[in-house]
């Protein structure tokens, strides 16, 4: 009976090593269930001798209690297992790609406007800003346009009043800075900046756009002085052999005014669409400050002189990057922002 008892106990132990789940649950029914093995063998205890039943009693008592402990133990066991299975599995998985952070890119006319703005700086010009709202004085009358000059048809702009409108370059700087200035030179600034102008958009025109001027006021200021600075600013932007000419032209702020071509950067000289075959392509326009100009900004114009350029960012961005329609640049697609994102200045 003992042995019985003993053998069940080895049994047991042997089969429950290997156990999991519901198949533990059942392990505990079989051996230590009221109907289970261990019951059984007791039961039939009764055909024991007297002076053997309290001995196979304490095995049997034994036994159960060792079964016990070592489901308890197995069953611990097996949840831990079962635990750190789960965790296995919740663990994230590090072959997965991950998803990329989109990172900003600066827009072609701001990448512009940076690379204009060091070639300028690198001259010793600082920049300068001024209201997009302006005063008709500082657009139009300080810079020698009275308001009855006809070149103020060319420059028609949106009013916000009698004297008030949406500038229509960046000129009133000058004028604004000449007047703080006053009677200190030599003055050396580039102003970029938001203009308006009341054209109806196409391929080429735009409403409000982006302009960059330039002003030097100082004691003996040449016209070579002016383009000795636009053949450097040219190289610098449009590559180190590149060549300018200047065309006589009309501004009521110059005199003498001038617009400034380059060589074509498409065909060298060559003739080409773009250059509409004359082999240059204009960029700006340019001249010396008119004496009316600096006398209206406190300048005695038998002093001083000076010269002053301005450029649309569009047409050059547009060049530089073979964009053909310039309301590409305010349509807000990312794409025209992303093509230039990977691009070297
Ligand atoms: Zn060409």
């Amino acid at each position: 009976m003992k042995d019985r008892i003993l053998r069940l106990q080895d049994t047991a132990l042997g089969e429950l090593a290997a156990l999991a789940g519901k198949d533990l649950d059942a392990w505990r029914v079989k051996y230590l269930g009221k109907k289970g093995e261990l019951s059984q063998a007791l039961r039939s205890m009764g055909s024991l001798s007297a002076e053997e039943r309290p001995l196979v009693g304490q095995v049997a008592n034994t036994v159960r209690a060792e079964l016990e402990a070592a489901y308890a133990i197995r069953l611990a066991e097996w949840e831990v297992a079962k635990e750190r299975a789960q965790e296995a599995e919740e663990t994230i998985d590090i072959t997965l790609p991950g998803r990329t952070p989109r990172v900003g890119a600066e827009h072609p006319l701001a990448k512009i406007i940076r690379r204009i703005e060091d070639v300028f700086v690198g001259f010793g010009f600082t920049v300068e800003e001024g209201p997009e709202v302006e005063w008709d004085y500082y657009n139009f009358e300080a810079l020698n346009l009275p308001k009855d000059h006809p070149a103020r048809d060319m420059q028609d702009t949106f009013y916000l009043s009698e004297e008030l409108l949406m500038r229509t370059h960046t000129s009133p700087v000058q004028a604004r800075t000449m007047e703080k200035r006053r009677p200190e030179w030599p003055i050396r600034i580039i102003v970029p900046g938001r203009v308006y102008r009341r054209d109806d958009d196409d391929a080429t025109h735009s409403h409000a756009f982006t302009q960059i001027e330039g002003l030097v006021v100082g004691q003996g200021v040449r016209m070579s002085d002016l383009k000795g600075t636009l053949l450097t600013f040219a190289r610098v932007l449009f590559g180190e052999d590149q060549e300018i000419r200047l065309r006589p032209s009309f501004f009521p702020f110059t005199e003498p005014s001038a617009e400034m071509d380059i060589r074509c950067i498409y065909c060298g000289g060559a003739g080409c669409s773009t250059c509409k075959h004359t082999g240059w392509i204009e960029v700006l326009g340019c001249g010396m400050v008119h004496p009316r100009v600096l006398e209206m900004g406190g300048y005695d114009p038998e002093e001083v002189t000076g010269f002053a350029f301005g450029m649309g960012v569009e047409r050059i961005a547009m060049l530089l990057y073979k964009i053909e329609d310039i309301r590409q640049f305010y349509q807000n697609d990312l794409r025209l922002i992303r093509q230039f994102a990977a691009q070297a200045d």
